[in-house]
């Protein structure tokens, strides 16, 4: 059968997927179609909640501040939105207590703003804001089983709610359905290849509690986070541990473990983790305080990459993003922030599209989209397994790697993380690469090159001792 182009409705797109990656991706979308309806097979509740399709939205996440902007940018009013419900803001370098294995950073006044609310909040807001642009639909409870395809063009998916199933068409289907993505399932259904996947696995694990502190508890910063040191054999080479406050006065605590050593996940269990480390802050913060949720546990923290960009053949009209295509180890706090820059980059391709006059999507818009991301893709996958690879009993495929360790740009690396500890100047460039608000360019600085030759052998042998900034 060949698809009659007049009766695909070229002003609806589809999003798969109501999460933080799809619901950006719908109001990327919003400006260029008539209609966007955005599918989750979950329920996509009004408040706050804890939802079964984010199974993960009970553990830490830390929105980093490029992640923010590219949200506002999407959804503006998204930030005072989170604030009047509470959550906290503050200065990014001078509020965050930061540990590297070379120590902790100093803290300085900086332009950067750190949001602090919990997953189900900072999604609770999201839906809002999208809910609020007329054009977008919002269908809970909505699984979609496939794609429709007909001579090289997907022109909708198989959809499956509680009280209806059908087909539902349109001219660009998007796939933000996350870590549980059925994309090159879909794809090998309608005869194409499905992309290579690369897993790398450091062997992460976490375990998160909620606290409400003594009401005496004021610390002079709004977050607290501290990595493993990942060499020697003390407890801290490959244990850290964060805290954090957030809405409604509850601060969060996570244990977080790699190399296969994972922390408990009970209360008696974590407190004895973080004492192993010296986290003498958290056990006090446990002690003096209440805990309000009960300790939970997560352990798929894999990075991995499903390369839709390298792909030969394709159909057209069929797009992927966020953790759909790329899974960051979560410990790095890069997922958000690449799903919100990444559907940034759907809205900017769009408005190029149609500026050219390129007509419709089906003429080359899938490839232009994925090339186009995967710049973005691949600048957060080398930062998140680039540390992940010199992890103790990495495997990668499922195998353990037999050529990890110290790379040239790790061992540069290493001593960049040396220097930002004793040089504030160092330390913001550090700090705002981490919030995403600066590309990696400033590494190459022939200054800060030349500097670090000239001291190489002290700067990599620079460690941090215990939890003392
Ligand atoms: C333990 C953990 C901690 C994390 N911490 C951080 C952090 O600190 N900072 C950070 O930036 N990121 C963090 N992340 C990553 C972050 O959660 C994701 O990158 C982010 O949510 C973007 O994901 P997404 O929207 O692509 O997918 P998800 O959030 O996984 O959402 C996928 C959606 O698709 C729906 N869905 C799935 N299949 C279908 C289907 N067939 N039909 C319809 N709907 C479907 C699901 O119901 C769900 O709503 C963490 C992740 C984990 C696992």
């Amino acid at each position: 059968m060949s698809v009659d182009e007049a009766s695909i409705p070229e002003t609806t797109a589809i999003v798969i997927g109501g999460s933080i990656a799809g619901l950006l991706a719908a109001a990327a979308l919003a400006p260029h179609f008539a209609r966007v309806v955005v599918l989750d097979r979950d329920e996509l509740p009004e408040s706050k909640k804890y939802r079964s399709g984010v199974p993960h939205g009970y553990q830490f996440h830390g929105l980093s501040v490029g992640g923010r902007l590219a949200m506002e940018a999407l959804l503006p009013g998204f930030t005072d939105a989170a604030v009047a419900e509470g959550a906290p803001l503050f200065d990014t370098s001078a509020e965050t207590r930061f540990a590297t294995k070379c120590g902790f950073l100093p803290r300085q006044p900086s332009s950067m703003r750190t949001l602090t609310a919990s997953r189900p909040l900072l999604e609770a807001i999201t839906r809002r804001e999208t809910k609020k642009i007329d054009t977008v639909e919002l269908w809970a409870n909505t699984a979609v089983e496939g794609l429709a395809a007909t001579d090289g063009t997907v022109h909708g998916v198989h959809y499956r709610g509680a009280d209806s199933a059908g087909l539902l068409e349109a001219a660009l289907v998007v796939d933000a359905s996350g870590r549980a993505s059925q994309a090159p399932k879909w794809l090998e259904e309608v005869g194409y290849s499905a992309p290579v996947e690369t897993v790398i696995n450091a062997r992460w694990g976490y375990s998160t509690a909620y606290v409400r502190p003594e009401p005496a508890f004021s610390p002079d910063y709004g977050a607290l986070y501290v990595l493993p040191t990942f060499t020697g054999s003390d407890p801290a080479a490959t244990r850290g541990g964060a805290t954090w406050k957030q809405e409604g006065g509850i601060w969060g605590i996570t244990a977080q473990g790699c190399a296969g050593d994972l922390p408990p996940s009970d209360e008696q269990g974590i407190r004895e983790w973080f004492v192993s480390i010296g986290a003498d802050e958290i056990v006090t913060l446990m002690d003096r305080g209440e805990l309000v949720s009960p300790v939970q546990a997560w352990r798929n923290t894999a990075n991995r990459l499903r390369d839709f960009a390298a792909l030969t053949r394709r159909p057209e009209s069929f797009i992927v993003l966020g953790d759909a295509v790329a899974a960051f180890n979560p410990i790095y706090g890069m997922g958000m922030a690449t799903a919100a820059i990444g559907a940034s980059i759907l809205g900017e391709v769009l408005t190029e599209w149609q500026a050219d006059s390129r007509g419709s999507y089906a003429q080359g818009f899938a490839e232009l989209f994925q090339k186009r991301l995967d710049t973005l893709i691949q600048s957060s996958w080398s930062s998140s397994t680039g540390a992940d690879r010199q992890i103790r009993g990495v495997k990668v495929n499922g195998v353990e790697a037999e050529d990890m360790g110290p790379t040239p740009e790790s061992e540069l690396m290493d001593r960049v993380l040396a220097l930002a500890v004793e040089d504030v100047d160092v330390a913001a460039k550090f700090m705002e690469s981490r919030q995403s608000v600066r590309g990696p360019e400033w590494l190459a600085d022939p200054a800060l090159q030349a500097r670090i030759r000239a001291d190489w052998d002290r700067l990599g042998t620079v460690r941090r001792n215990g939890w003392e900034d």
